[in-house]
């Protein structure tokens, strides 16, 4: 009688999707000791550091250290003063993007994605300018950055505010200009997805005054100081604590941003062997953080379904993610805007399609070949 092998996965420990390049503990036990001897533990002197440190790597007059950048997000928005109205984004993103503009009452009109960059279409946009519209939100959709010029000229024709989405941008630029310095205002990640992480915590980056002034006062509760606030903010204030982890990982970032782009060179050789795999396009000039790396599965071409490509590699000890399913447009949260039926073919098609392969900053590169191993393998069956 013979006794069939369990078959074992490829990684005998799952390998993670992500997880954060963090700066080696030396370099923060130090200075932690000099907060905690100070006793000033949040919004202080590690805070205005950061600030002035990130303020220099992207080149713009304004950095101001938030809580997330979903605050971030929303005190723009807050700092526009906008009448309310309608804000056009894309479906194709973390829906975090949508929430920020429905905690303003404003109603999100979601358009469609370029098909290669997966960034927000600016002809859709154009479309969708109604006389409600106030604003435009773009995201640099995995660290690629958007078509931000035809988006300044839509913005610009049509006399409406545009803030991007630039959860995903520490580490990304267009025509050697890092992003952040792009629109009215943009607003960065640092949860430890992201290139540059803190643990929690946003960045706020802008070239207009009034907004960086509004983007201060607002995190603190909109209290310029003086215990009367001239509007409603939030507390989006952000730590020493994190602020010292900010500073130290910002200085981590273009080694980090250099291996990612090596990295996914790596998979990219490999993979683009196989029938069916394509590859999120980026525009000569720009530069991708890449956050994550996303393949594109045709189904017939390759053999096999996205959905059956996560179950096979997940079941190998590779974990991989749907970004992003179902499209935000499709999501409960905004059913109530009525457009979950909205034809955004470009948006379905990835979020059917598209999966998330392991990558982060200190990824090996003998991981990823075993992993292209693995998916050449399944391909094959
Ligand atoms: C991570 C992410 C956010 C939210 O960032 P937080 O700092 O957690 O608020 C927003 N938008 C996109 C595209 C993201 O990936």
């Amino acid at each position: 009688m013979t006794v069939r092998a369990v078959e074992k996965p490829a990684f005998e420990k799952p390998v993670p999707i992500t997880e954060p390049t963090l700066p080696p503990i030396e370099t923060l036990v130090r200075r932690y000791e000099e907060i905690v001897k100070s006793r000033m533990i949040t919004n202080a002197g590690c805070v205005r550091e950061f600030e002035a440190a990130v303020a220099a790597h992207l080149g713009v007059k304004h950095a101001i250290a938030v809580s997330s950048c979903t605050s971030g997000l929303m005190l723009i928005l807050r700092a526009m003063e906008l009448e309310p109205g309608e804000v056009i984004l894309p479906s194709f993103t973390f829906h975090a993007t949508a929430h920020a503009v429905v905690w303003h009452q404003h109603k999100p009109v979601f358009v469609d994605c370029d098909p290669e960059t997966y960034t927000i279409d600016p002809a859709e946009v154009e479309k969708a300018v109604t006389s409600k519209t106030r604003a435009i939100i773009g995201v640099h959709v995995f660290g690629n950055p958007c078509d931000v010029e035809a988006l300044e000229r839509v913005a610009r024709e049509r006399k409406l505010r545009l803030l991007f989405d630039a959860a995903h941008g520490f580490g990304s630029s267009h025509q050697s200009r890092p992003i952040g310095g792009f629109g009215d205002a943009e607003s960065f990640s640092l949860s430890p997805t992201k290139l540059v992480t803190c643990g929690e915590g946003g960045i706020v980056s802008t070239d207009d005054d009034l907004i960086a002034e509004r983007v201060r006062v607002g995190r603190n509760y909109g209290d310029g100081g003086d215990y009367d606030p001239a509007f409603s903010g939030l507390n989006a204030r952000m730590s020493e604590f994190n602020a010292l982890m900010g500073i130290e990982s910002l200085r981590l970032l273009d080694a980090n941003v250099r291996r990612r782009n090596g990295a996914v060179e790596l998979y990219k050789r490999r993979l683009s062997k196989l029938p069916g795999i394509g590859f999120q396009a980026v525009r000569s000039g720009n530069r991708s953080s890449y956050k994550d790396f996303s393949i594109f599965i045709d189904a017939r071409r390759f053999g096999m379904s996205r959905d059956r490509l996560h179950e096979a590699l997940m079941k190998e000890n590779i974990v991989v993610k749907d970004y992003f399913c179902p499209p935000v447009h499709r999501q409960k949260a905004f059913a109530r805007f009525g457009q979950s039926k909205k034809n955004l073919p470009h948006s379905d098609r990835l979020a059917q399609n598209s999966l998330s392969l392991p990558l982060f900053s200190h990824i090996e590169d003998a991981v990823i070949e075993k992993i292209c191993a693995v998916i050449e393998r399944l391909h094959g069956k």
